[in-house]
C-alpha cells in the first residue's frame, strides 16, 4: 500500500512545476534528465557496457541508441537495475495472470505483463517509489479539487497488475471494475457506489452514458476520464451531451503515463516525468511518433523508447499556461494507418485515420456509431449504426460521398462495402478505424 504522504509530496511537486515559465521548465527538465542518465549509467549493466564500448556518451541523450519492445525484451536481464531475470519475471507474471492475482512481486518490485500477441508480450518492472510517483502525478493532474473533497473513483481496466489498486484513504478511494465482468453487474455496482470520478475506456463510458440516458443508471460524476482507446469525436460528443460536461483523457501505455488533459481540455504530454523527442511524419511537422525517456523510472529504464502512436501537435498555445507540450489529438497506432494507391505514380501510401474519421462523422446527424475497416488496398468495409433506419441509405451514401471528396484527387478509391454494425467484444479495444492491411508493402510517404 502506498503512503498518502508520498502521494501528497508528489502532488505538491507537480503543482509547483506546472507553474514554471517555459525557459525555467526546460532548464529544470534538462537537469532531471542529466541526473537520471548519470544514475542509469552507474546502475544498468546494459548502459554501463555501452559507455565502456564508447557507444554512448553518458551526458548526451542523442548518443543513446533507440529502444523498442523487442530490444528491451532481448536485453531484459542487463537493462534492469535490480538484477531481475526475464524467465523468472515471466513465470511470476503468467502465474498471476492465470490466478487473477493482482500483486505479483519480486521483492518489492511489481511485475506486470503488457498486452500484445502471445509471442510479443512485454514484461515491465516498477518499484514502490515509482508507483508512488505515478499515483501522485496522475492524481495531481486529474483530481478536480485537489485533496479538498473526498473523491470516489470508479476505475475500469483490464486487470493485469496491482499498479492500480494502490490508493485508498480518507481523501480518496478507488473502486476497481474489471472489464471482463458483465455490463449488468457494472451498472449495479456503479449505482451503489455513486462515483465522483469515472475513469474507463471511451467505449465503456459510452455504454454507461447510454444506460444513464435510458434511465437504467443514476450517477452524477463530476469528472469523466477516458483512457486506453482513441477517443472518437462522435463518442466524445455523445458522452458530453449525456453527462453535460467536458470529457478528460489520459494518455497512458505500459511504457508510462504520458499525458492528460488540463482544465481547458487540451492534452499535455507529461514532460515533468518524461522527456519527449519527436520523429516527424509529415512535411509540415505537425504529426509525429513520440520517443520517450522516462526520467523517473530506474528499475527498468525507458530511454529513447520509440512508440507507434501518432500524435498531432497543437498549433496554438494552450491558455492554461502549462509549459508542457500541447497535443491536438492522439490519432491512433501506426498499425491503424490506411494504405491507398496513389493515382499518379501507382505507389502505395499511408493515409492518416483522421481523414477517414472526419469523412464519417461529418457525413450525417443520423450516424450513431460506426467502424471503417480496411481489408486490402482495394477493399473498405463501413459499418454504421444509425438513429433512424429509414435514412440508413442516405447516411451511407453521404459517407461514401465524403470519402470520395477527401480521397479521390490523390488516390484510387477502393471498393466500399456496407455491413451491419458489429458490437465490440468486451475484451477487445474499440477501434472505429481499423486496418488489416500489412504495412510491409507500403513504399513510402505518409499523407
Ligand atoms: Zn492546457
Amino acid at each position: 500500500m502506498i503512503k498518502l504522504m508520498n502521494i501528497l509530496q508528489n502532488y505538491l511537486k507537480v503543482k509547483r512545476i506546472q507553474k514554471y515559465s517555459p525557459e525555467n521548465f526546460r532548464k529544470w527538465q534538462n537537469k532531471q534528465l542529466q541526473k537520471h542518465l548519470r544514475w542509469i549509467n552507474k546502475n544498468s549493466p546494459y548502459y554501463q557496457q555501452l559507455g565502456k564500448d564508447g557507444l554512448a556518451n553518458l551526458t548526451n541523450l542523442t548518443h543513446y541508441p533507440f529502444m523498442n519492445k523487442q530490444l528491451m525484451m532481448d536485453n531484459f536481464d542487463n537493462l534492469n537495475t535490480q538484477g531481475v531475470r526475464k524467465d523468472e519475471a515471466f513465470k511470476i507474471a503468467m502465474n498471476a495472470e492465470e490466478n487473477r492475482d493482482f500483486s505479483p512481486k519480486i521483492g518489492s518490485t511489481t511485475v506486470g505483463l503488457s498486452s500484445g500477441t502471445s509471442g510479443n508480450r512485454g514484461i515491465f518492472l516498477v518499484s514502490k517509489e515509482e508507483q508512488s510517483t505515478w499515483a501522485g502525478t496522475i492524481l495531481a493532474k486529474l483530481l478536480p479539487n485537489g485533496f479538498k473533497n473526498k473523491e470516489k473513483i470508479a476505475f475500469f481496466l483490464r486487470a493485469n497488475s496491482n499498479l492500480y489498486e494502490s490508493v485508498r484513504s480518507k481523501k480518496i478511494e478507488f473502486a476497481f471494475y474489471d472489464l471482463l465482468d458483465q455490463f449488468d453487474s457494472h451498472i449495479k455496482r456503479l449505482e451503489d457506489y455513486q462515483p465522483t470520478i469515472l475513469a474507463a475506456p471511451p467505449s465503456m463510458v459510452r455504454r454507461i452514458a447510454s444506460a444513464v440516458k435510458e434511465n437504467k443508471l443514476h450517477i452524477q460524476p463530476i469528472k469523466i476520464i477516458t483512457m486506453a482507446e482513441v477517443l472518437d469525436p462522435l463518442d466524445e460528443a455523445y458522452i458530453e451531451k449525456v453527462f453535460k460536461q467536458k470529457i478528460h483523457q489520459v494518455y497512458q501505455c505500459t511504457e508510462g503515463f504520458l499525458g492528460c488533459t488540463c482544465s481547458h481540455g487540451t492534452i499535455h504530454l507529461n514532460e515533468d516525468i518524461v522527456y519527449i523527442e519527436k520523429e516527424f511524419l509529415d512535411a509540415e511537422k505537425t504529426k509525429f511518433y513520440p520517443i520517450i525517456t522516462d526520467y523517473k523510472r530506474r528499475t527498468q529504464p525507458i530511454i529513447r523508447y520509440r512508440l507507434n502512436d501518432i500524435l498531432t501537435l497543437k498549433s496554438k498555445p494552450c491558455p492554461c499556461g502549462s509549459p508542457m507540450l500541447a497535443i491536438e489529438q492522439i490519432e491512433g497506432r501506426m498499425d491503424d494507418l490506411f494504405i491507398l494507391k496513389n493515382k499518379q505514380n501507382g505507389q502505395l501510401e499511408y493515409v492518416f485515420p483522421d481523414f477517414i474519421r472526419r469523412a464519417c462523422i461529418t457525413a450525417s446527424e443520423n450516424l450513431k456509431e460506426y467502424k471503417v475497416i480496411q481489408h486490402s488496398v482495394q477493399d473498405l468495409e463501413v459499418q454504421c449504426l444509425v438513429f433512424d433506419e429509414d435514412k440508413r441509405q442516405e447516411t451511407e451514401e453521404s459517407i461514401r460521398a465524403n470519402l470520395m471528396a477527401y480521397l479521390q484527387d490523390q488516390y484510387l478509391i477502393p471498393k466500399i462495402t456496407y455491413r451491419k454494425y458489429q458490437e465490440n467484444h468486451r475484451l477487445t479495444k474499440l477501434k472505429r478505424i481499423q486496418s488489416n492491411v500489412g504495412i510491409d508493402e507500403v513504399v513510402q510517404n505518409v499523407q
